[in-house]
């Protein structure tokens, strides 16, 4: 029996296209995850091609994962030889291992957002340009657009002459270019960017590279960009084996420069290309299926596709109604209870919004009913303050280069050693053609520096010397442990976080059990290694299903994935579609897009919520039942069925109790809760997203966001009638309330 005998005759058909360019056009859970797993075997075990060979690219490192793991089950040996991942953590490979050739150490840092914030900042202020004109958020985007496109600094202002201000933009992006180089480090465009830079100026490796991969496969085709699709483009130019796969109606990425074309074009860039169309759906049962085509038959720029199900009817899609968005909360987990009284699983169920601030009251609700939960949230465990700031002392060690990683660990606990310190260690270090690190080793020969200075930079300067042969002494735990004694931060941590300094410890102990974790489990236990996983990894990488827990996430995040019972929550007007949405054609496609997402991740039963009242901003507004509600076939559904009561907990069930769980649970995957500065000249207290407080001439709002920069911390604070406003709680009187509200996302 062939391995293929386990397809059916059109996925067996694409399976069997072994050379030339192929498209898997096709819609959800037609199994084209699937046939290319086992379009990968069958060229390993059938046709001679050697895993080495087989390059595959994957829209999260954790389906990359589970693809390998299904493939070696068919008895392949060296299935650890294939590339397989994400774009940016392929990427982070070559360039690693052709850092030399494309202007970097191989030791370079990876920049998350708030790095990369901090170096569109200094660009901002050498050059003068005040940040009413152009601030950091906004050169961040116009750098990352332009990355994106394959547009270089010098091509910026040509291309882009209709942009405001787009030579200074230019400009800006040339220096923040210039200060990455410097620092060694790159940004999660450059990833992809200089990949491709080094593809096209180096053509002996990028042939090196056209030759070993004899096959390229790309899953989730839809979402890619335009430089995605160069970098392939050029991999695959020689032999010509490129599959890709995916759904024009599941792109949901535009925002993030996803490029629809790159399928809807397949045809036209790869000509002699074949294609072939799966169209049984293996997934869901035909209500859910009739369901969700017949809400996305409403957009247009589609190619249209016929699905279909041999599955049975199942039940109709419930369409759930509730008064206020906390008995929503409410009826998710009554019917919770229902369905696993029946037999479901707690992990068989995903519960699904469009904004990741609406998980907080289906946490409480969770809570309240006592049902496991698992929560992926958009901000990592790494992205948090004090896990952040241990990593830096990591970062610097590896990378001496390294400007934003090592003023944050000095400054970490503060030890005098500021920016105008660290210019000084910059002027001798260029002076001297050495690094920042090198140069605080020697700060006894740095000029215009204190004697004391000198000590404290000789001590910091000492304590990053140990940090890599320590790690490899004594492995990646102890060397985080040691630097988190050495450093002397937890007391740091407990004089300036009082309130919450034990879980940010906590939080620092698992730091420490995911280094020792990684020495164990990854071939390359380098400290290097380490940064570089800690950079690439997402929220939905560290979803363990085995856990047995309901899973809360965005309808992004679920991509791919495949639940038997399904709850749709918030499908409101202007929470989904998202009120600009509304006004858009385009975006209201991309919003039904992601609505069908949500809809086809259920395999058996499938429930979609609204409520007639929901607290956004910290007001409780009226709401509409979305208009994908009115789109959807009414033949397949049921409902709206309303609650059996008026939500019941009230106000008063905040308990203490309660919020101490939530921030149990919320520790690992949580936003960040990010405090005030050491000693601000007014709050002390620490904020969280969707805190609630008081401004003494605003009145009482609703933090929407935390933002932290440095040292600086910057809060997004709503407030009813008066719009969103952004404060640093350092300098103005701000207190929390105490209660809660909703905050929006994006
Ligand atoms: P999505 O568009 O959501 O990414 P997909 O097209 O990639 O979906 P898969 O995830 O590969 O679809 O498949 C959906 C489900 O159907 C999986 O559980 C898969 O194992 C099952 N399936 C697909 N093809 C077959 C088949 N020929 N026989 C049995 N099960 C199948
Ligand atoms: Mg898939």
């Amino acid at each position: 029996m062939s391995l293929l005998d386990e397809l059916n005759p059109m996925q067996r058909k694409a399976a069997q296209i072994t050379e030339g360019p192929l498209l898997i056009l096709a819609g959800a859970g037609s199994g084209k995850t699937r046939t290319v797993i086992y379009r990968i075997a069958h060229l390993l075990k059938d046709c001679g091609v050697k895993p080495y060979q087989i390059l595959a690219l994957t829209f999260t490192n954790k389906a990359a994962g589970e693809m390998r793991e299904r493939i070696a089950r068919f008895d392949i040996p060296h299935t650890g030889d294939m590339w397989m991942g994400t774009f940016h953590s392929v990427c982070a490979r070559i360039l690693r291992i052709h850092a030399q050739a494309a202007g970097f150490l191989p030791s370079f840092t990876i920049y998350d957002e708030t790095d990369a914030k901090a170096v569109a900042k200094a660009c901002l202020e050498a050059s003068g340009i005040s940040e009413k004109v152009i601030d950091a958020e906004k050169l961040r985007s116009a750098i990352s657009r332009a990355k994106n496109s394959a547009v270089s600094p010098e091509d910026f202002p040509s291309e882009y002459a209709d942009m405001y201000r787009a030579r200074e933009l230019g400009r800006l992006y040339a220096d923040y270019q210039a200060r990455m180089k410097e620092s060694n480090a790159m940004d999660f465009d450059d990833l992809l960017f200089n990949t491709y830079r080094l593809f096209r100026k180096e053509p002996s490796i990028l042939e090196h590279y056209q030759d070993r991969f004899l096959h390229v496969l790309v899953d989730e085709y839809q979402d890619t960009n335009r430089l995605q699709y160069e970098i392939v483009a050029m991999i695959a130019a020689k032999n010509r084996n490129i599959c890709v796969c995916g759904d024009d109606d599941q792109s949901i990425y535009g925002w993030r420069g996803a490029d629809i074309r790159n399928i809807l074009d397949f045809e036209k860039d790869f000509p002699n290309a074949s294609v072939v169309r799966l169209e049984q759906n293996y997934r869901s049962t035909s209500d859910i299926l009739d369901t969700a085509n017949g809400l996305i038959a409403h957009n247009r720029g589609r190619k249209g596709k016929n699905l279909w199900t041999e599955a049975g009817k199942g039940e109709p899609v419930h369409i759930l109604e509730s008064g206020r968005d906390l008995e929503e909360a409410e009826r998710v987990a009554s019917e919770i209870e229902k369905q696993t009284s029946r037999g479901m699983k707690y992990s068989d169920i995903a519960v699904l919004y469009r904004t990741n601030a609406q998980s907080r009251v289906i946490e409480e609700a969770l809570i309240r009913a006592n049902i496991p939960y698992q929560i992926v949230s958009g901000t990592r465990f790494y992205d948090r303050l004090e896990v952040k700031d241990i990593m830096a002392y990591l970062r610097a060690a590896v990378n001496p280069w390294d400007e934003v990683s090592f003023l944050r660990a000095a400054g970490a606990p503060k030890r005098g050693i500021g920016p105008g310190t660290v210019e000084k260690l910059k002027d001798y270090a260029s002076f001297k053609g050495i690094s920042l690190g090198e140069a605080a080793r020697d700060a006894q020969n740095v000029p215009g520096l204190s004697v004391a200075a000198r000590e404290k930079i000789t001590a910091f300067a000492e304590l990053l010397g140990e940090i890599s042969p320590l790690s490899e002494e004594r492995g990646l735990g102890e060397a985080v442990k040691e630097v988190i004694g050495r450093s002397g931060y937890t007391d740091y941590l407990r004089a300036s976080h009082p309130d919450d300094s034990e879980s940010r410890i906590d939080n620092l102990n698992e730091l420490i059990n995911a280094a020792a974790d990684f020495q164990q489990t990854s071939e390359d236990t380098s400290l290097n290694a380490f940064l570089e996983n800690a950079a690439l990894i997402a929220g939905i990488d560290t979803v363990d299903e085995k856990e047995g827990q309901v899973l809360l996430m965005s309808i992004h995040n679920s991509k791919g994935l495949e639940f038997r019972c399904v709850f749709v929550v918030g499908v409101e007007e202007g929470l989904f579609p998202l009120s600009r949405a509304s006004q858009e054609p385009s975006e209201l496609e991309e919003e039904r897009r992601l609505c069908y997402v949500a809809m086809t991740r259920a395999m058996e039963v499938l429930y979609m919520s609204f409520a007639d009242q929901r607290r956004q901003y910290g007001v409780t507004r009226p709401s509409l039942p979305s208009r994908f509600l009115r789109e959807i076939p009414s033949e397949y559904t049921e409902g709206p069925e309303s609650g059996s009561g008026r939500y019941s907990g009230g106000n008063s069930s905040y308990t203490a109790d309660l919020e101490r769980r939530m921030r149990e649970k919320r520790n690992v995957f949580a936003p960040t809760a990010v405090a005030a500065p050491k000693k601000p000249s007014f709050s002390t207290d620490t904020f969280n997203v969707a805190d609630r407080v008081e401004h003494p001439v605003f009145g009482t709002g609703t933090v929407i966001d935390v933002n932290e920069t440095g040292t600086k911390r910057i809060l997004t604070v709503a407030f009813a009638g008066l719009g969103i406003k952004k404060l640093d709680p350092g300098k103005v009187e701000l207190k929390k309330t105490g209660e809660q509200g909703q905050a929006g996302e994006r």
